[in-house]
Parts: C-alpha cells; sequence; structure tokens
C-alpha cells in the first residue's frame, strides 16, 4: 500500500491539536500539525511533532503490551492466554465479587486519556449494569477541582471561553499554569497575540519563576498555597477603587454581599503579609484585571484568566476556583470576547471523560448523582430500572478502600497508578491487597506486576472515537494503522466484557451493550445531552468529518457550535445567576515546619508527559531536562553545604528517593521542585528499610480537597539530607533502536539494587541508555557484571577494555567503534569513582574521535586526555541544538532582540521547528543584551 495520511487529534494534552498521520497502511511513519485545525493550525509542540517515534516498531515490539497475559498473584511470571478465556475470566471474577461482596466491592478506575466512546461504556457497565458508582479516573488528578469551581460559580462545568480568546485579551492573567511547558501550541498562540497587540499585558502567578513567569510583564511569586488570600486581596482592591461592574453584579450574580464582607479586611498589607508580595505588586495585578485602565471613558479591557494545576492540585483547589471566577464575575470579565475564566485542561479527553459523566460523583451530560431526576432519566436512556444515588469512591479513596479489603476487585484502564496517584507505598498496599486487578493497557507500566490480567489496548493512531479539548471542541481520533498484536479497543474490551457479566448478573434484562462499532456508542452519548447544556444532538461523526471539529453547544437545528458561554448573562443555575463563592482562604495540607523545612513543588517538564510510557520511549525527548533532579535554590545549597550534584534524600512524612540536586534559582528559598514524570521507571534505589523507592509520588500527599476530592499533588513538606552514598558508577551506551526498549527494560529491573539509581535514555538521531548509581560501598560483582552485560561490556566482547582496583573498589569498562578510521566511544562503565563521568558522558554523546591512545581513558579523573567539550543542556529539541552553541553565537547577533533571534535561527535553525523552546531562546537572547541598553 502506498503512502497516506490520516486526520486525527494529539493523544497528549487538552490543547487538543489537530495532526495528520503518515503511514503506509501498516506502520505510522510520520505525523505533521494538521493546518485546519483549529487548535493548532499546523503547529505541534516538541511532544506531537515526535508521535510517530513512539509508534516505531522496536518501540511497539518492546514497550507495547500485545497479548493478553495473566499472572496468580502480584509479581509471580506471567503466561499468555487467548482473549475469549481472558474476557471470561474478568467476567467470572467481577461477578464472583459482585455476588459475594455487593457491587461497591468492585471499583473501575479509568483515564483521561481514553476516549468519549471508551468512557462512555465503562460508565454505562459500572453505574448502569454492576449498580455502583465507584467508576472514577485520573482526571480526578487533573481537572476535578476545575469542574467543581465552576458548578459552584456559573451553574455547570463548562468553560465559557474559546482559543479566539487568547488574541481578544487586553490582559492574560496565568495562574497555576506553567504553559510555555504544559501547553505549548496555546503559547505559541499568545506570542502571535503579543506581536499583533504589543500592549497585551501577561500577569504571571507562580511561586516559581518559570517560563512563562519569564515572559510576563508582572511576576508575581507567592507563597505555595496562597491564591485565594491573592484573589481576595485584588477584590478587595477592585471595590475600594470602585472597579466593579455594579449593574451586572445585580442583574446577572447572587451572593455578592456576603463575599464583600468576607473581603473587607483583605488590605494589600494584609494580603502582602499572607502572599509573600510587594504590595505594589498586588495593586498593579488588581487594576489591570479589572482593565478599567483605559483612556478616560474607554470600556473595560477583557481580561482572560488561564489555570491549570496550580489551582486544581490543591487541598483547596475547588476554592482557589471559585475565588478567581468571583474577580470574573465581580468586574463582568465574562461572557465576552477576550475575557473569562478558562481552565486550560490537562489530559486529551478530561473534558469528553466529564462529559459522560465518568466520575463517581457526576452522571451522563452533566447531571447529578445526588438528583433523583437526573438519576431517573440517565436510567430511563439507559434501559435500567435504576442508578445508585450514593455517590462512589472517587480516585483516592478507592484505593485507600482497596488498601483496607473494602474494594476486592479493581479494573484499570489507560492509567498507571504505581506512577501517578501520591502516597505510594499506600498505593500499592492496595493493588497487592486486591483479589483481582485488570489492567488494561497499551503499555507495560509500573503498574503492570501488580496485575492479575493485563489486556493489551489499541493506542494513538490505532483507534477511532471522539475527544474534546479545552475550548469545548469535539475532534475526530482516526486509526491510521491497524491494531498491533492483539490488542483492542478499549470500549470494545469493556463491551464484550459486559456483555458476558450481563448474562450473568441481569440475564433478564434487554442487552445494554449491542455496539457494533465506536460510532454507535457515540450516538447514544449523543442523545443524553439532549437539552443540557452540552447539548450536541446536532452533531454527528459526518458533520465532523464534512466541516472539521466542533464546539460544543450544537444543538440539532444548529448551524455551528457556540464559541463563547454566558454572552445573555444567564447561567445554568434555578434563577439564571451565576453566585459569588463565599470561601475562606485555607492554609496549605501540610505546611513546611520544623522537621520538614522544605516545600516540595512539583511539575511538568517541557518534552515530558505524565509518567512517560509513551514520551519515556524517545530518547531526543530527554535532552532538555537529561536527568531526574531536585532543583534546589543556591542559598539553600550554600546553608546544607551542599554541592551541585550531590545526592539527597528527599523525605516526607511518607517516603523518600534519593536524588541529585540541582542549583536553581527559579525556585525560591524553602521551596525545592521535582518534575512528576520521575516515576520508579526512571529514578530508584532503596528506601532506608531495603525495599525498592517509588519516585517523586512516593513523597505527596493524599490530603485533597473536600469538594473535588483532587489530592494536593503540588505541595507536600519534605527535608532533605545528604546521602551518604560514597561509592558513584554511571554507565552509558548507544543502542540499537531495535535493542534500546529491550535494554532499558533488563536495567529498570536492577534499579532497586543500588542505594540511588536513575536510568535515562539519551541521544537524537540515534539513542543510548544512561544508568548512574550509588551506593554505601561496593555492590556484588555479580551486580556490576549484569550491568556490563547490558551495556556490551563483557569481558567476552571484542574490543573492550577493561580496568579493576579491587582493594579500592574501582571497575571500568569501556569499548570503542570506530569513525573514519578513528576509534569512537561506543559504551563505558565507571565503577567506584564519578569523577571522570562528565568528560567521559561529553566524549560519548559528541560520538567524536578518542583523543590519544584508547586505553588512557581507563585512567579515570577529573581531566579528559584529550580535549573534551562539556556537555551542555539540550534547549532545541527538533534540531538538536544545545546551551553551549546558543550562547556561542549570541556575540555574533546584533539589533533589536527580534533581529538577534531571527540571526540565531537563521545561523542555528533553532525555535523554527515545533517552537517549544521559543520561550528559552528569547530569554537567553534577552540575557544576552543586559547591560548593552538592549532591555
Ligand atoms: Fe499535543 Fe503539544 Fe498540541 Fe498538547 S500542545 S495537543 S502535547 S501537540
Amino acid at each position: 500500500m502506498g503512502p497516506r495520511e490520516t486526520r486525527s487529534t494529539c493523544p497528549y494534552c487538552g490543547v487538543g491539536c489537530g495532526v495528520l498521520i503518515e503511514s503506509d497502511g501498516a506502520q505510522i511513519t510520520g505525523v505533521r500539525g494538521d493546518p485546519e485545525h483549529p487548535a493548532n493550525f499546523g503547529r505541534l509542540c516538541s511532544k506531537g511533532s515526535t508521535l510517530a517515534q513512539t509508534a516505531a516498531r522496536p518501540v511497539t515490539l518492546h514497550s507495547r503490551l500485545l497479548q493478553p497475559l495473566r499472572r496468580t498473584h502480584a509479581g509471580a511470571p506471567t503466561r499468555a492466554v487467548a482473549w475469549d478465556e481472558a474476557l471470561d475470566e474478568v467476567a467470572a471474577r467481577f461477578g464472583d465479587v459482585i455476588e459475594r461482596h455487593g457491587p461497591d466491592a468492585v471499583g473501575f478506575y479509568l483515564s483521561g486519556q481514553l476516549l468519549t466512546e471508551d468512557y462512555y461504556v465503562f460508565n454505562k457497565l459500572g453505574k448502569g449494569l454492576v449498580g455502583t458508582n465507584n467508576v472514577d479516573t485520573n482526571s480526578r488528578l487533573c481537572m476535578s477541582s476545575a469542574a467543581a469551581g465552576y458548578k459552584a460559580t456559573l451553574g455547570a462545568d463548562s468553560p465559557p471561553c474559546s482559543y479566539e480568546d487568547l488574541g481578544l485579551a487586553s490582559t492574560l492573567f496565568i495562574t497555576g499554569s506553567n504553559m510555555a511547558w504544559a501547553h505549548p501550541i496555546l503559547m505559541r498562540r499568545i506570542e502571535d497575540a503579543r506581536r499583533a497587540n504589543p500592549r497585551q499585558r501577561m500577569v504571571v502567578v507562580d511561586p516559581r519563576r518559570t517560563e512563562t513567569a519569564e515572559m510576563a510583564e508582572l511576576h508575581l511569586q507567592i507563597l505555595p498555597g496562597s491564591d485565594i488570600a491573592l484573589y481576595h486581596g485584588m477584590l478587595h482592591l477592585i471595590l475600594w477603587e470602585g472597579w466593579l461592574d455594579a449593574a451586572y453584579i445585580a442583574a446577572h450574580t447572587t451572593g455578592f454581599e456576603a463575599l464583600k464582607a468576607r473581603v473587607r479586611e483583605c488590605t494589600p498589607r494584609h494580603t502582602a503579609s499572607l502572599t509573600g508580595l510587594k504590595e505594589e505588586a498586588i495593586v498593579q495585578a488588581a487594576t489591570w484585571f479589572a482593565g478599567c485602565d483605559g483612556p478616560p471613558g474607554s470600556p473595560r479591557q477583557p481580561t482572560l484568566s488561564l489555570y491549570c494545576q496550580g489551582l486544581n492540585q490543591s487541598s483547596s483547589g475547588s476554592a482557589k476556583n471559585a475565588a478567581l471566577i468571583n474577580l470574573h464575575l465581580a468586574c463582568a470579565q465574562i461572557g465576552r470576547p477576550g475575557a473569562g475564566p478558562f481552565s486550560l485542561t490537562g489530559q486529551p479527553n478530561a473534558m469528553g471523560g466529564r462529559e459522560v459523566g465518568g466520575m463517581a460523583n457526576l452522571l451522563s451530560a452533566h447531571r447529578d448523582l445526588g438528583n433523583a431526576e437526573h438519576r431517573a432519566e440517565v436510567a430511563a436512556l439507559w434501559g435500567v430500572p435504576e442508578v445508585p444515588r450514593h455517590p462512589g469512591k472517587t480516585a483516592l479513596a478507592m484505593f485507600e478502600a482497596a488498601a483496607e479489603g473494602e474494594i476486592k476487585a479493581l479494573w484499570i484502564a489507560c492509567t498507571n497508578p504505581a506512577q501517578s496517584l501520591p502516597d505510594q507505598a499506600l498505593v500499592r498496599r492496595a493493588l497487592q491487597r486486591c483479589e483481582f486487578v485488570v489492567l488494561q493497557e497499551a503499555f507495560t507500566t509500573a503498574t503492570s506486576p501488580y496485575a492479575h490480567l493485563q489486556l493489551p489496548a489499541t493506542s494513538w493512531g490505532e483507534k477511532e472515537g471522539t475527544v474534546t479539548n479545552s475550548e469545548r471542541r469535539i475532534s475526530r481520533v482516526r486509526a491510521a494503522v491497524a491494531a498491533p498484536g492483539q490488542a483492542r479497543d478499549d470500549w470494545r474490551i469493556a463491551r464484550d466484557v459486559a456483555q458476558r457479566l450481563q448474562a450473568r448478573l441481569r440475564p433478564d434484562w434487554a442487552p445494554l451493550f449491542a455496539y457494533p462499532d465506536a460510532e454507535s456508542v457515540w450516538n447514544e452519548h449523543r442523545e443524553t445531552t439532549r437539552g443540557r447544556d452540552l447539548d450536541i444532538t446536532g452533531l454527528s461523526y459526518a458533520m465532523i468529518e464534512a466541516q472539521g471539529p466542533q464546539q460544543w453547544p450544537l444543538p440539532a437545528g444548529a448551524p455551528a457550535g457556540r464559541a463563547r458561554l454566558y454572552e445573555d448573562g444567564r447561567f445554568p443555575t434555578a434563577d439564571g445567576r451565576a453566585r459569588f463563592a463565599d470561601v475562606a482562604f485555607m492554609p496549605l495540607a501540610e505546611p513546611r515546619d520544623a522537621r520538614f523545612p522544605f516545600s516540595l513543588i512539583t511539575g511538568r517538564l517541557r518534552d515530558q508527559w505524565h509518567g512517560g510510557s509513551r514520551t519515556g520511549t524517545v530518547a531526543r525527548l530527554f535532552g532538555h531536562a537529561p536527568e531526574p533532579v531536585v532543583e534546589v535554590h543556591p542559598q539553600d545549597l550554600a546553608r546544607l553545604l551542599l554541592a551541585e550534584g550531590d545526592l539527597v534524600h528527599v523525605t516526607s512524612r511518607r517516603g523518600a528517593v534519593v536524588l541529585p540536586v540541582q542549583a536553581s534559582d527559579r525556585v525560591a528559598p524553602t521551596q525545592v521542585f521535582v518534575a512528576m514524570h520521575w516515576g520508579e521507571e526512571f529514578v530508584s534505589g532503596q528506601t532506608g528499610n531495603g525495599s525498592a523507592a517509588h519516585g517523586v509520588n512516593a513523597l505527596t500527599t493524599t490530603a485533597r480537597c473536600p469538594s473535588s476530592q483532587q489530592p494536593e499533588l503540588k505541595h507536600c513538606a519534605v527535608k532533605l539530607l545528604r546521602a551518604e552514598l560514597p561509592w558513584r558508577l554511571m554507565a552509558m551506551a548507544w543502542f540499537d533502536a531495535a535493542e534500546l526498549p529491550r535494554r532499558q527494560a533488563e536495567l529498570q529491573a536492577l534499579l532497586p539494587r543500588f542505594g540511588f539509581a536513575s536510568l535515562v535514555p539519551f541521544g537524537h538521531e540515534r539513542g543510548g541508555l544512561v544508568l548512574r548509581a550509588a551506593s554505601a560501598e561496593a555492590p556484588e560483582p555479580a551486580l556490576l557484571a549484569q550491568v556490563e552485560s547490558v551495556f556490551g561490556l563483557d569481558a567476552a566482547v571484542p574490543g573492550v577494555l577493561r580496568y579493576e582496583d579491587r582493594r579500592r573498589q574501582q571497575r571500568r569498562a569501556l569499548r570503542t567503534g570506530t569513525v573514519e578510521g578513528a576509534p569512537r566511544l561506543d559504551a563505558f562503565m565507571l565503577g567506584g569513582d564519578g569523577a571522570a563521568q562528565h568528560w567521559m558522558w561529553a566524549m560519548l554523546q559528541s560520538a567524536q574521535a578518542v583523543p590519544g591512545p584508547v586505553h588512557r581513558l581507563l585512567a579515570g579523573g577529573r581531566q579528559p586526555p584529550g580535549d573534551a567539550a562539556p556537555v551542555s543542556p539540550q534547549v532545541c529539541t527538533c534540531l538538536n541544538v544545545n546551551a553551549a552553541q546558543i550562547q556561542a553565537a549570541l556575540p555574533r547577533c546584533t539589533g533589536t532582540a527580534e533581529e538577534r533571534l531571527g540571526q540565531l535561527q537563521r545561523e542555528l535553525k533553532c525555535a523554527t521547528q515545533c517552537g517549544s523552546c521559543l520561550p528559552n531562546v528569547r530569554e537567553r537572547v534577552r540575557q544576552s543584551m543586559v547591560g548593552v541598553g538592549g532591555v
């Protein structure tokens, strides 16, 4: 079959970019941005533009789950089983538990990365057939506070804005979001808007000085968790200055008087003391937010708020969302172009999941479980007698119940709780205690060893359905190639088990799951939306095919979806009015104290996505952040007598992980930062009791918002203690693409045998692996021999040079190939003394000829035998341009900042492809001009 292109959607973040998948019919061969998709108009970020590499054949063969596997107990070896046997077993085991212990003894833990069709079948299976509301998803970790904030104030979980508002706003108020890294394509749209309108202002509220903060005219570096205090303080000023829209408040809202009384005491001085900000900065933020500072007589200038996990992942997340929306209502900054509260969805289909009601407290089409009429409507639509009334267990409560033995069977689909949930010790107790764990997954993940049954699912490029992005736009996801191995679509797996389970539990009911294809599932979902705020009865697969992705609502008869909600000032509440939320400022669930004196903040990296089961297969996506580290302010490092690269135990009340420290003035003193992606696949080792360390979420807390039940993943208290692990190891090698995933899996199994160990891919066109490890003393020789074997450094391999000094616990090995007739370093292991690791790393990565005799490399030491350029962090992932190259080119650039940027782009080609590195390159240009009159 010849080359062809299939129109689909990126599976990563909630921006929901359109992609064109290039394939030869059997294999995905490339991807490019869809120029016609209204979310991205052809652009893709570093993650989206490398999607084809995640579907490469070696990745599919070695990282994907390709057949059903079963094991007798957690950790036991697996054996392949036929699909029918696997489906029968799920139905039998779930049926047994339900009959013995009742429907609430089972739970379904799903994912914001499932398609709407997948979600719909699971939700109906759990709530309609089984009769339990224990159906929840990892969206609970992501957007549930945003949903609760919208409902509490605007009456429905309906983001009111559109991406086009980015270009229409006078002020962008970005709070709790590093958009430059987490939603890069929206940041490209903001850059376009700022070029077109240089008067547009950007305020960024973030405890860290992120790349997004560096772009802002005003960065409010607040103390972690003090957002509500800031918003109340801004409202106090808006009241004091008379910047309210009293007519709007009177006509379209309720509850303002109570809130007014609450913020009376929130003076700038009081707000400054709670937030750590200067009073003038708070005044400036309030002035810009209100938008009344234009020429006399001019209309109020529109303000658009953009927010994400900094507000949501909080023990007061719903209140934070509501307090921000209060500001919009008070100033009528809603329902008009360029204005409104706009939550940025983390996952690609967290919106779709909310639409089908795939959460423990929701029902289809934004209906409420607590509403008897809503339950009756859904029961009638599904053809079941009733839907259970009491809310089910939300994500963390489900795992707590499993750990207590209350939930006995768990079905986990398309998510990796052994990486992403907080308090990993609890998660593992839960998974081990469950009688039966089903894991429905495309990849092999940290959760896989706990599953009694693994069901292979299709993934991006292989499945059909729909997703909804942050701006309520429904796009099609399409299959470009056939499913690999025996993988099946998620909705189909759920359907096939549901049919079996219905035959056992409800044989007398009419068939509930007679879906021939994904479209038939979606059509049933569409019917549930009739008359609701998200009515899509005017939409069809055919319409999306013909007219492209559409925004909801789109009721029958409407020619197109609606770009902006609440333009008429009417809200989906009983009286049609929005409600001010009289919420109190609540401190962090776990403030730092004398025993745990640092605030741990978590967040995203630019080129990684969640637990990395997909992005972790692409070596070039590690160039920007090449190893797991804890970022610490230089003052704190000095105070703790620590130097860059020293290992520390990062310990919270729940667990610990060892990490190298990295000096960073992006974090404030007494705060430290660890990226959320670093699970045990990338960083492990042993804890104090000898068990395996489980990555960053061994530390985080289960404390959660009382309204949304979203955990405070963004913050917990930790202490840092130097790790006394003097014996160091670094091993590194290039691998064939076909070999790398297998070698990675072999090494991952060895990580817990060291005191500390991290394992990360590196490279660009070619890929390799770098293992860093440390122990209190030299590990047993057999373990080092295993490491050498994986890196192709066995004594038997031709060309391997070795050195060993047992008395000094030193062991080194290296292997060379040739480049243009000269030796080139292909692999090495340095055991015992890490002095040479920096130049050996640089020499291997540069692939340059080894200067001088090869055996001299075995001497170790801080100085290389010849010239070896130091390793420089990668800035441009697409074109593999590093910081050193940019710094070397900058002195040759002249003119304005934009002119210098253009010269850099022409010379090095950096920041000319996906644009994810554009803020970083701009900042380097800006820094280079400090002191020469340029800034
Ligand atoms: Fe995918 Fe990047 Fe677009 Fe998000 S911004 S949908 S990760 S291409």
